[in-house]
């Protein structure tokens, strides 16, 4: 049986837990026109289905694209995942940042779980509610009727869906769940747990960087500390480390964090990832609340910011997808197919 958190570790994390909630509601959030009073509602309006007590799985848009045969996402495009296969969840919908540009309604308290599932129980789970949400393209005239079979046995999972993946104290293990099933693995984090980055050895790893310096961090991503920009730039040297393929990612929000090219560089140089992927800030969920419209760069902007980054990083751009408003880059100007990686057992 998987042994459950000693209490003191157990302890940690609910004080963690607490305070974020303690910090939640500063008046001038409090006052967003918000009509989500718990947890429940949350994830009822948010379209996702609770994979166990709390995890939670919810399709993309590039899901339902690809199996009404209508494209595939960026993801398709760089690293040759296939839309209709890739689950997208996450084990804990708990952060402990509030980013202008987050989807969720971040202002809403995250109840910390009492107990934590196991990863046998979130992967079940997990796959269970994808082939329910995805069951009404089976009678669809307008689905791709071989995309939706294969649709009921994804093969990747992108652990990233809403909240912070690394508050799970038993991330290392869910992924190598996954792995065993035959999934290749994205974990993205908001890079404030080293701790946690140094177990886990996903396919590809992502890391959020949304400043160029402490200043931009605490206004962008209000984070509970301001302890956590040393803990980012902590996570940015462990990812040099790695055996995953490692990506940092950058949402550009006009008039906000879209400045210093030279300021990211610097900060990228210490990952020295595979990939890095500037991508435009999208107007959509609850982010909507807090950010105008016009805060969206258009994807000439973003694609100028990154030739700028590119330049002082010593990258070259290696695609990028307009509708989705998003350059890659790379050190050689070259993209793969992700792979899984050999176990570390
Ligand atoms: S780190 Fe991710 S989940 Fe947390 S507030 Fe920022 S965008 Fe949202």
């Amino acid at each position: 049986m998987r042994r459950m958190p000693l209490k003191e570790e157990k302890d940690d994390f609910i004080d963690n837990a607490s305070e974020i909630q303690k910090g939640k509601l500063n008046e001038k959030q409090a006052s967003f026109p918000f009509d989500i009073p718990d947890f429940e509602t949350l994830l009822k309006k948010q379209g996702y289905a609770l994979a166990g007590r709390h995890s939670a799985v919810k399709t993309c848009l590039w899901l339902r694209h690809a199996m009404n045969d209508q494209g595939f996402c960026y993801k398709s495009k760089f690293y040759g995942v296939q839309s209709h296969r890739c689950l997208q969840m996450t084990p804990t919908l708990m952060c402990n940042q509030r980013c202008l540009f987050c989807w969720r309604p971040t202002e809403v308290p995250v109840p910390a779980p009492e107990e934590w599932d196991s990863p046998e129980k979130i992967v079940e789970e997990s796959i269970a509610c994808q082939r329910k949400l995805i069951t009404g393209f089976g009678g669809s005239p307008n689905a791709i009727k071989e995309r939706w079979i294969e649709s009921r046995e994804p093969n990747n999972v992108a652990i990233s869906l809403s909240g912070e993946p690394t508050f799970y104290p038993y991330l290392p293990e869910l992924i190598k769940e996954y792995e065993k099933r035959g999934f290749t693995t994205f974990l993205v984090t908001n890079g404030t747990n080293p701790e946690m980055l140094a177990k886990v050895s996903p396919s590809q790893l992502y890391m959020s960087l949304d400043a160029p310096d402490l200043k931009t961090y605490l206004k962008v991503c209000q984070p509970r500390s301001a302890a956590l920009w040393e803990k980012v730039n902590e996570s940015l040297s462990q990812m040099k480390q790695k055996n995953s393929r490692t990506v940092i990612r950058t949402t550009l929000v006009k008039g906000e964090n879209m400045f210093k090219p030279e300021g990211y560089a610097e900060l990228i140089k210490k990952a020295s990832p595979d990939f890095v992927e500037i991508k435009a800030y999208m107007h959509l969920g609850f982010s909507r609340l807090r950010l105008d419209r016009s805060s969206m760069p258009a994807h000439a902007e973003v694609l100028e910011f990154s030739q700028a980054l590119a330049k002082y990083l010593g990258y070259e751009i290696a695609d990028e997808s307009e509708i989705s408003r998003v350059v890659l880059l790379s050190k050689d100007g070259k993209k793969s197919p992700v792979k899984k990686i050999p176990s570390l057992d």
